[in-house]
């Protein structure tokens, strides 16, 4: 069961260390998987900015609960086979990160909002596209229709400070670069870092709800 007054007393801890570390206006997702829709209502209760999602068939059960009074954005492993079961439903498409997903994007969800994810680890399970690959994919997407509003990227796992700066500081850089507004990065573990690198979205879970129980769909 989810308390949604301790949520809120969290979301609002949440804020305040963003502010200490320098954030002026950092979105903040929580991120609800493996959580029921009493975690999606808390969030949207708390006023996050969105919700963060993993998986397309839990968030498929959860919607048809009841329409989440907050926007959804999707951050798992994207294959093209669910963008169709997903379209309708997302607001911010957050883990692009190949050319099948743009391709389907642009039939199933034509204008849909965007942001690429990027490999600023090397960490093998994480998914992105490596920096070279980066001018390719948004081409690709921008000729599709989609609308690219910048990038993610997950951090090193168990990194310390250093490593959590190489990576967020490398996709910094890559937003400056591309010219892009939404930098992406930070969770539970370090996004007090990724604020101090520049990040303008942080996506936080266990931070707000507490440890998941694994899902592994
Ligand atoms: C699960 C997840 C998060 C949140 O992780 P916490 O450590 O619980 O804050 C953020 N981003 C992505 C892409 C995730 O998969």
């Amino acid at each position: 069961m989810i308390d949604a007054n301790a949520v809120a007393d969290r979301v609002a801890h949440v804020r305040s260390v963003i502010n200490e570390a320098g954030g002026t206006d950092v979105s903040l997702v929580a991120v609800t998987k493996s959580f029921g829709i009493d975690a999606l209502r808390a969030a949207s209760t708390a006023k996050c900015d969105a919700v963060g999602e993993n998986y397309a068939q839990e968030l498929l059960e959860k919607t048809a609960e009841g329409m989440p009074l907050i926007d959804v954005h999707f951050i798992g492993a994207l294959q093209s086979n669910k963008v169709r079961l997903l379209a309708g439903h997302i607001a911010l498409w957050q883990s692009v990160d190949r050319e099948s997903v743009v391709d389907e994007l642009g039939r199933r969800s034509p204008g849909a909002s965007i942001l690429i994810q990027v490999d600023t680890t090397g960490e093998p399970s994480k998914g992105g596209v490596t920096p070279p690959q980066l001018d390719a994919l948004r081409a690709r997407a921008e000729s599709r229709g989609l609308i690219v509003k910048g990038l993610m990227t997950i951090g090193p796992t168990d990194g310390m400070q250093e490593e959590c700066e190489k990576s967020f500081g490398m996709l910094r850089h890559l937003v400056n670069e591309q010219g892009l507004s939404v930098c992406s990065m930070g969770m539970s573990a370090d996004y007090p870092i990724a604020v101090a690198c520049g990040s303008t979205m942080v996506r936080v879970g266990s931070g707000l709800f507490g440890d998941r129980v694994r899902v592994t769909n």
